[in-house]
């Protein structure tokens, strides 16, 4: 059987993965980042709910027979099926399955949803035994793939003990802690770099999860870094995203040692009330002292931020911009609150009222000209505070301004997109 595995724009780490596990069951697979398929079968990763609008991808999954979808979108498989003309959605862990579902279709195939006349039928999911996995299918152009300045993230464990409103991973991989073999992770690597690829993230949600047992494992952390990078050079590792309350100065020294030497914690605000409303599980002071921390230690500091979370009061939101000035943060990225679905922050966002929504409301204040939406202007005027805030503060030219200006808005339209399509599904979200 010859099977196409279609990763569109971005070869998505788990493509990667079942490509290699197909193709270790004898079949022929070739991966693609376009939208191009010759296959009898076409496995479709897809990442972000804005996929399933992108009338590029709805044009090819209708033209081909059998296509079937996968990624975190899987969470909600009524509204892939209703949006995409697939054939099925594997709704869980796809490695244990994948073989089974394109050699002999979903029906009765546990962790997946087809459609059959006009009603949609869904397998509970069964969490896979093992994380290790056979190498995965490397394709020649993924050295030339820069997603936030790596070739590729890799997975070195799933599963996040947060419980964070907004976030998908607990909600696809659980709140238990399963880790890869570090002999495993270390031969993947080499091949990689074998075919090209020099550099390498090592997501998860939480880095310093790995090898979680009932305690954070430091040596578990520390061997693993210190094996990818005797692999692939300091300059070459980075393990960004880290909760603040899941490091302390032996894993921020292993950052720094044995990788680029940055953290991005999810910081989401300046306010303790909107903290405690995403559930974050974490205060502003903790926050503080973790940016602390890491800066004693030797190692550079990004921080995420939502803008417009349901609730967030302007007295909220003017917290995270003291915040700002107060952590001096080396990078910031701003987000307006994304529903993505399956998590709490979408019934939330559907549940209350538009006009209670910043996303929807018109902003009145410094930047009416501009005609945003209130979110919108939280999120530019947040991302023009964070260039102000940092060490070393850069100017903000026309382009800056401009750049921001620019994402801020194409942010808003977005969300306003998707909460369109949730509105469409909202009984299944
Ligand atoms: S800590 Fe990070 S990965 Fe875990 S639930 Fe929160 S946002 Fe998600």
């Amino acid at each position: 059987m010859t099977i196409d595995i279609v990763s569109p724009g971005t070869y998505t780490y788990g493509s990667l993965v079942l490509g290699g596990v197909l193709r270790d069951k004898g079949h022929d697979v070739k991966i693609t980042s376009k939208l191009q398929s010759q296959g009898d079968v076409v496995l479709l990763s897809l990442f972000s709910t804005m996929q399933l609008l992108d009338p590029k991808i709805r044009e090819f999954v209708a033209a081909k027979e059998n296509v079937y979808v996968g990624g975190p979108v899987g969470l909600c498989p009524e509204m892939v099926l209703g949006e995409l003309d697939a054939r099925a959605v594997v709704t869980g862990e796809g490695e244990e399955i994948v073989a089974d579902l394109v050699e002999k279709g979903p029906e009765g195939l546990p962790g997946t949803a087809y459609r059959d006349d006009g009603m949609v039928v869904k397998s509970p999911c069964l969490p896979i035994s093992s994380l290790d996995h056979p190498l995965p299918l490397i394709p020649d152009d993924l050295c030339q793939q820069n997603v936030r300045g790596a070739n590729v993230y890799i997975e070195t464990h799933r599963g996040c003990l947060g419980g964070c409103t907004f976030c998908q991973v607990p909600r696809l991989f659980g709140r238990s802690i399963r880790s890869r073999s570090i002999d495993n992770i270390v031969e993947e690597v080499r091949q990689m770099k074998r075919q090209g690829v020099s550099r390498v993230a090592v997501s998860g949600g939480t880095g310093s999860l790995f090898g979680y047992g009932k305690q954070i494992n430091r040596e578990a952390f520390v061997e693993m870094l210190r094996a990818l990078s005797g692999i692939l050079g300091k300059r070459n590792l980075s393990v960004p995203d880290m909760r603040v309350d899941l490091v302390d100065e032996a894993v921020l020294e292993a950052v720094r040692d044995y990788t680029i030497g940055w953290v991005f914690f999810g910081l989401e605000s300046g306010s303790n009330a909107m903290l405690k409303a995403m559930k974050k599980g974490v205060t502003r002071e903790d926050n503080l002292r973790a940016v602390e921390l890491a800066r004693r230690v030797g190692v550079k500091v990004g921080g995420s931020f939502i803008v417009g979370y349901p609730g967030e009061s302007r007295e909220d939101y003017m917290e995270s911009m003291s915040f700002l000035e107060q952590a001096m943060l080396d990078d910031v990225f701003v987000s307006i609150a994304e529903p993505i679905p399956g998590t709490p922050l979408a019934r939330l966002a559907l549940d209350a009222p538009e006009e209670e929504l910043a996303l929807y409301q018109e902003h009145d204040g410094d930047y009416r000209a501009l005609r945003l939406s209130e979110a919108e202007a939280r999120c530019f005027e947040m991302m023009l505070q964070g260039e102000g805030c940092k060490p070393v503060p850069r100017a903000i030219t026309n382009d800056l301004y401009n750049t921001y200006l620019g994402e801020a808005k194409g942010q808003g339209k977005d969300l306003k997109r998707v909460m369109q399509l949730l509105q469409k599904y909202r009984e299944y979200i």
